[in-house]
């Protein structure tokens, strides 16, 4: 295998950047445990010099028009999709997700999000209110320098959710990707700068969660937005709160697909495995609890666990495979250890359960995608996130038991309802409390869609036009067109 090694670690100023003096990191393929680069965790004095650097190119950025910004942007989505297969490689070195994967979802939604927010930049205006003479307008003005910290999912698609729509409303970014998957987000710093962006527009700083914190509590950064765990949001948050800045958080879920006697049966069941098994589990949205009715209940779990049987789990660089590795043996613990418990507490196990030792990939984090039947709610892999291919079936008798329980978390990023009932697919979905629902799908985020949670999972929205209004701030500017009227 080649080695993934990147010119250096860091990307600051419109070039890459190494510096010796922050802590070594290695970076792993998860299918065999090899070293594929070794980089460099940021100092914070490295950091203040990209937010030194942000700060002085961003005016200018912002002076430009958004048509100019916009195609930039445009330009850097075409140069992504020219090294679709090039940059897919990386991604799936960095995080074992099988190629057939990385080709379509990742670096490939980084070229769409670039492209639709390239697309808009032009678009971002403000608005009039006439008051019968005077007048208000409102600007929408970029927020500054904001920053981004991801996790290692979608190392890719992460930076490029949180970088496209801040550069397109004329900010300045300074990426952290997670230490786990450093090596995309340099990838498309340098693209962007081929496109044309100017230096100190977009920076890359790697590092822990030290450095991450570092950016969320520093005072020369104005927003910041987070891709991790709901720990982790809560951290953020606290590290932002005494400069006041602005946060978008997209963190975890135990999301909910309710399934009803009258779906497709097939399309449920092929929903409920995108929405477990897809990425290896790995999915902040996944539909985890999959409440079926009774009606259908015994055909659901049978004809699931046959399709699941079907998986194909292997190299992850071979076209042909389905399934890779979970990210770490860390990850790959602690799911087993979420099989235990489902197993202890009386869930009836259909499928999986065990970690695979596949031959030529020994030291890989290989697990079997996993069925649990007959879970009941209060078994804690109804109610935590597991973050692997485990998927919990749980039974039920009526909408109204079906949506109650499917509310009854702390989680709200996601819900699915399949139902060939027309009324009753919109009547569910406007009572699931979550904030990306699908019906009679599952897991599909195109960049024109809105995508963020509620309750525990989050905060703001990320894609579609919404998430602007998360990189902008909007002043008013009262004009008056006759003389001031004082009472002094
Ligand atoms: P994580 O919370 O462990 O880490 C996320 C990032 O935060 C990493 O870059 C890490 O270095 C950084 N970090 C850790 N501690 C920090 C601190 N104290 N201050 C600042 N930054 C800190 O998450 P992970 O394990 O990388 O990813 C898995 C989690 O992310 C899951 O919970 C998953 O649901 C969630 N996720 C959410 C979405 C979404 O869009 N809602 C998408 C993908 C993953």
């Amino acid at each position: 295998m080649t080695a993934a090694q990147p010119k250096a670690s860091h990307y600051i100023n419109g070039e890459y950047r190494e510096d010796m003096s922050g802590s070594s990191f290695e970076t792993h393929y998860p299918a065999s445990g090899e070293t594929i680069a070794t980089l460099h965790a940021a100092t914070t004095d490295l950091v203040d010099e990209a937010v030194a650097a942000a700060r002085a190119a961003q005016p200018a950025w912002a002076k430009m028009t958004g048509v100019e910004r916009g195609r930039i942007l445009r330009k850097a989505a075409d140069i992504i999709r020219e090294r679709n297969a090039e940059i897919s490689r990386i991604e799936t070195l960095d995080t074992g997700k099988a190629i057939q994967e990385t080709l379509v979802a990742d670096a490939a939604s980084a070229a769409d999000c670039l492209e639709y927010f390239g697309g808009i930049a032009g678009g971002i205006t403000g608005e009039t209110a006439d008051l019968g003479g005077d007048f208000v307008y409102t600007r929408r003005e970029p927020l500054g320098v904001c920053a981004g910290i991801g996790a290692w999912n979608y190392p890719m698609q992460i930076a490029a959710w949180k970088a496209a729509p801040a550069l397109a409303a004329g900010n300045a970014f300074i990426f952290k990707p997670s230490e786990m998957t450093p090596l995309t987000a340099l990838i498309l710093a340098e693209i962007l700068t081929e496109a044309g962006l100017p230096a100190g527009i977009f920076n890359v700083v790697q590092g822990f969660g030290d450095i991450g914190a570092h950016l969320a509590s520093h005072p020369g950064i104005d927003k910041i937005s987070l891709t991790g765990s709901v720990p982790t949001g809560e951290k953020v948050m606290g590290a932002a709160a005494p400069t006041l800045k602005n946060v978008t958080m997209e963190l975890g879920g135990k999301s909910p697909i309710l399934v009803f006697d009258d779906a497709s049966l097939e399309d449920a069941i092929g929903g409920a495995m995108l929405g477990n098994f897809y990425s290896t589990g790995q999915i902040c949205s996944n539909g985890t609890r999959v409440f079926v009715q009774r009606g259908i209940y015994d055909r659901f779990v049978e004809r699931a666990r046959v399709r699941t049987e079907t998986i194909r789990i292997g190299d992850p660089l071979d076209p042909e495979t389905q399934m890779g590795p979970l990210i770490s043996a860390a990850q790959r613990e602690k799911v087993l250890g979420y099989i235990a418990k489902g197993k202890d507490e009386g869930a009836r196990l259909v499928t999986g359960g065990d970690a695979l030792t596949l031959q030529g990939f020994e030291n890989g984090h290989y697990i079997a995608p996993t069925i649990f039947a007959d879970v009941t709610d209060d078994m804690t892999i109804a109610r935590e996130e597991i973050f692997g291919p485990v998927m919990s079936i749980l039974p039920f008798e009526t909408e109204e038991e079906a949506v109650a329980r499917a509310n009854a978390t702390e989680f709200g990023l996601a819900a699915g309802v399949f139902t060939s009932d027309l009324t009753r697919a919109h009547r569910t979905v406007a009572a699931l409390e979550a904030g990306t629902t699908w019906i009679n799908t599952y897991n599909l985020t195109p960049i024109e869609a809105p995508f963020g949670g509620v309750k525990r999972s989050g905060i703001g929205r990320e894609n579609s036009k919404a998430a602007i209004d998360h990189y902008t701030r909007l002043k008013s500017v009262y004009v008056a067109t006759g003389p001031v009227d004082s009472p002094y």
